[in-house]
């Protein structure tokens, strides 16, 4: 009989494999670890996005990658194939953004290395209930530490457009008609105005708000360790209300961006409306569901557990645990979008790290009591 398993990782996404590579890293083994999810592929859900979007380059820098440590990253594998240190020169200034080829081409290698499929169970888990010793994962076992990373819970759609035939979102594959609609303002949005230009498309950017420009899609001052602790020092009613206004829509400044918006606009194929107007084809770049309330596992978790929570997001501990199911002797940690007020960029590959790495330390402590 196998030998039960102590930790977890519900959701077998990019976070639950980065935290993955983290506690191997760590010292785990892969028979100690039992990862749920629903497809073995760990970026299966994240390469359909990507691919719908047509996305050629990561938006994140030089930590956008999956390995346990930050250094040296993807900039390595690059300079070695093209024979320059051009990669590993923007590495260091934090401006390099490795091609979506090279970063799927380093999941798959990490994969193969870490022992993924080893630990990998196909399963969804349906309810997380808290028992003496550890969490129960309905029929799947008891385990004493557990990260749960259930990624976002669905695509939004504009409630009035929902039921319009001619949509389709930005995340699922698609063409552009002729004369396109886009609905959003945000960094998938600005990538659609570019894309259905480039095929010919004529485009009218449907938007409620105008978007920022910054490089990440949260200000960077929260990735450094003081403004983190800035953020963590704010009751989580503030932290609540600083995400919602960090999390409206960005996109990167740059003139890959603007030149072939201004031209286009200024060929009469380009301009703004608030309306959809008559366009063959509405593609809504309206993002993710927002809230734990729409994910099943985690809704669940706080009704049954009376969970403190602000705003959709569920109060977590600055290490990114549920504090009221955590002690010396077990953990129950978020990482991905849902853990957002302990990092507010937990929906990225370095706030995957950030979780992971502070789950290691706390089953790290545990051991070493
Ligand atoms: C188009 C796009 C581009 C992005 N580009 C970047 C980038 O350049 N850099 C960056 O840092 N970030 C980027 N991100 C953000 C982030 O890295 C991705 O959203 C990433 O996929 C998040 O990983 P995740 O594991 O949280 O979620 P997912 O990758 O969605 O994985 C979650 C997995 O958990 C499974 N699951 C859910 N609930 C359960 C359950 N109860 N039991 C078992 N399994 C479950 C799901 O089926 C899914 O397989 C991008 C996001 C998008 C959408």
């Amino acid at each position: 009989m196998n030998k039960p398993r102590t930790f977890a990782i519900v959701g077998g996404g990019l976070a639950g494999f980065t935290a993955y590579a983290t506690l191997r890293h760590g010292g785990l083994e892969p028979d100690e670890i039992a990862v749920f999810g629903t497809d073995s592929d760990p970026a299966a859900a994240w390469r359909r996005r990507a691919a719908s979007i047509r996305q050629r380059r990561m938006r994140s820098e030089s930590d956008g990658h999956c390995y346990p440590t930050s250094f040296p990253g993807l900039a390595v594998r690059e300079a070695m194939r093209r024979r320059t240190p051009a990669p590993l020169v923007q590495t260091i200034f934090d401006w390099y953004n490795p091609t979506v080829d090279d970063f799927l081409e380093h999941v798959a290698a990490l994969r193969e290395r870490s022992g993924w499929d080893a630990s990998f169970v196909h399963a969804r888990v349906n309810r997380v209930r808290s028992v003496e010793g550890g969490f129960d994962l309905a029929g799947h076992g008891v385990f004493r530490h557990v990260l749960l990373a259930p990624g976002h819970p669905g695509l939004a759609l504009p409630p009035e457009l929902a039921e319009d035939g001619r949509i389709v979102h930005a995340y699922e594959p698609h063409d552009y008609a002729d004369h396109v609609a886009v609905v959003g303002a945000g960094m998938a949005a600005a990538t659609e105005w570019v894309n259905a230009l480039a095929a010919g498309s004529s485009v009218v950017s449907v938007r409620r708000r105008e978007p920022e420009r910054r490089p990440l899609n949260v200000p960077r001052e929260v990735f450094t360790r003081r403004g983190l602790a800035a953020f963590h020092a704010r009751t989580p009613a503030e932290r609540g209300a600083l995400l919602r206004s960090w999390l409206g829509p960005s996109y990167p400044p740059g003139r890959n961006w603007d030149e072939p918006i201004e031209q286009a606009a200024g060929a009469g194929r380009f301009r703004v409306a608030a309306e959809v107007d008559g366009a063959e084809q509405i593609v809504c770049a309206t993002g993710f569901l927002r809230g734990y309330q729409h994910d099943p596992l985690l809704a669940r978790l706080v009704a049954e557990n009376g969970l403190e929570t602000v705003d959709g997001w569920i109060v977590l501990a600055p290490d990114s645990t549920v504090p009221a199911l955590t002690d010396a002797d077990r953990t129950l940690a978020v990482a991905g979008v849902p853990g957002q007020l302990a990092f507010p960029a937990a929906d990225t590959l370095a706030g995957a790290k950030y979780a992971g790495r502070r789950f290691l330390n706390r089953v790290r402590r545990w051991r070493t009591r």
